[in-house]
């Protein structure tokens, strides 16, 4: 049974006796409240809200935010008002939770809701970006416990947690969290893939581990001798669902993959990473092309780190990767790092001011529904990575994977338009069915009606929706014929 010392464990730094009460009496709260309620699986309710307020404690956030994952469900599902909670926990544990009710209401329905939800979800985030945490720390549960849903909504939940959820989770720097909503909904979103990419792992593993634990020991070595001090060696298996997109992205070839598993070592200073960095090519050779300075340029979600590829002597490539430890709870935490350590707060909110600046400049966007457009068009392409927002000549937005062509497009219309497309204008000219879109390009579509799809479309074609459009149209065709050359002999 669900205890409040878990939650109270799970708090890094120490809190005041006052934050500790206050938590055991959300406890005790939400318990109450959601009394007599039952979970899909058949536990108490209570479970859901308690597990939440967990996660949030394991991600270092603050009481106040605690306290709202414990009681996020409680003006939805139970008699408690926004008055009840006010006087027994204050505006702004009401503020969060009346927040993250209000995020909850919001459900992705593909493409045309998708602008709007986003909107939300920033505004919610700009104002308050506890609120968002809360929501993450809630999706996170359901997650976990998608296998009692109804099918149709599990798939849903866990396609909506991979295209909404987790890259808002990523821009915020948070990559533990990321991960674990990708592979908890991993299974639920795309199950082929899923069992296909266990497969690849549980073949592989074990000697990954072993060549890596040979070079661990190479390092460990070496470092000793040229007196760096080490904080922390370890090796992390890459997550599955990035593994997964990694592999689709290197046609299926687990060679072309090098870092299935890294090699992660976290040192005193910055000085010593670089010093780290020439020790490890002094003893293997680089791979080419593959040594990235994330320190001297970090990436727009604020990720610092050295990585470098080497080859190991058997044949094989490893990753590496070199950092501080302030950079290691930062690549785990993103912006909540700066709740996790709170002897350097302010330090912390300086840095961050200016790494999440543009949380800020999205505040100052002066949106209205008819403009999505210039909505998306701020949205740097960076915000989500794999994706390119495209534009049909009226102005609607087409979301569409890196490296769709205009095929993807016409089908992503509609399915009428893809089997007969012939030809795109992209932003007024005339250009191959088989190129590549890029960001913001206009694409108009040419109809002929005795255009078909062909094989050939497949190898050009990035969307599910394309591929099973073709597919399907070749396979009646081919059907037709044989009926034909079957009703002539
Ligand atoms: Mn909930």
């Amino acid at each position: 049974m669900a205890n409040v010392k878990e939650v109270i464990n799970l708090i890094s730094g120490g809190i005041s006796k006052k934050e500790k009460e206050l938590i055991e009496k959300a406890y005790k709260y939400a318990e109450d409240a959601h009394e007599g309620q039952k979970r899909l699986s058949g536990d108490p309710y209570f479970i859901h809200p308690f597990e939440t307020a967990k996660i949030l404690a394991s991600l270092g956030m603050d009481t106040q935010t605690i306290v709202g994952g414990f009681l996020h469900d409680i003006l939805e599902d139970t008699k408690i008002t926004e008055k009840n909670v006010e006087e027994e926990f204050g505006s702004e544990v009401l503020f969060l939770v009346k927040g993250a009710t209000n995020l909850g209401k919001l459900k992705y329905r593909g493409r045309e809701r998708y602008v709007e939800s986003l909107r939300k979800f920033f505004f919610a985030m700009a104002k308050d970006l506890r609120v968002v945490i809360i929501k993450f720390a809630d999706r996170l549960h359901n997650l976990r416990t998608l296998q009692y849903q109804r099918e149709d909504k599990r798939k849903r939940i866990a396609i909506e947690s991979i295209e909404v959820y987790a890259p808002l989770a990523n821009r915020l720097g948070m990559g533990k969290l990321k991960g674990q909503l990708e592979d908890a909904a991993f299974p639920y979103a795309y199950p082929k893939e899923y069992a296909q990419t266990e497969e690849i792992i549980k073949e592989k593993k074990d000697l990954y581990k072993k060549n890596l634990s040979e070079i661990q020991k190479q390092l460990e070595k070496e470092l000793l001798k040229n007196k760096v001090k080490i904080i922390e060696v370890d090796h992390r298996m890459k997550r599955k669902y990035s593994l997964w997109k990694k592999l689709v992205k290197r046609e299926m070839d687990l060679e072309k993959v090098y870092d299935i598993i890294a090699l992660r070592i976290v040192l005193e200073t910055v000085e010593d990473c670089y010093k780290v960095l020439g020790i490890i090519h002094s003893i293997w050779n680089p791979l080419p092309g593959r040594i990235k300075d994330y320190i001297a340029l970090p990436k727009p979600n604020g990720y610092r780190s050295i990585h470098t590829t080497i080859f190991t002597g058997s044949g094989d490539a490893a990753e590496i990767q070199i950092r501080t430890k302030e950079m290691h709870a930062e690549a785990a935490h993103g912006i909540v790092a700066h709740f996790a350590y709170k002897e350097d707060k302010e330090k912390k909110v300086k840095n961050d001011k200016l790494k999440f600046k543009w949380l800020e400049e999205l505040k100052e966007i002066n949106y209205t529904p008819s403009e999505p457009q210039k909505f998306l068009e701020h949205l740097k392409t960076d915000f989500f990575n794999d994706r390119i927002f495209v534009f049909t000549p009226e102005g609607d937005v087409i979301d569409l994977p890196e490296d769709s062509s205009p095929i993807d497009f016409a089908y992503s219309i509609h399915s009428a338009i893809g089997d007969h497309i012939s030809g795109a204008k992209i932003n007024g000219k005339m250009s191959q069915i088989y190129s590549k879109l890029k960001n913001r390009d206009i694409v108009e579509i040419i109809k002929k009606k005795d255009a078909h799809p062909s094989g050939k479309w497949l190898e050009y074609v990035k969307t599910t929706i394309a591929k099973k459009h073709i597919k399907s149209y070749l396979e009646k065709n081919n059907l037709a014929n044989k009926l034909k050359s079957f009703g002539k002999s």
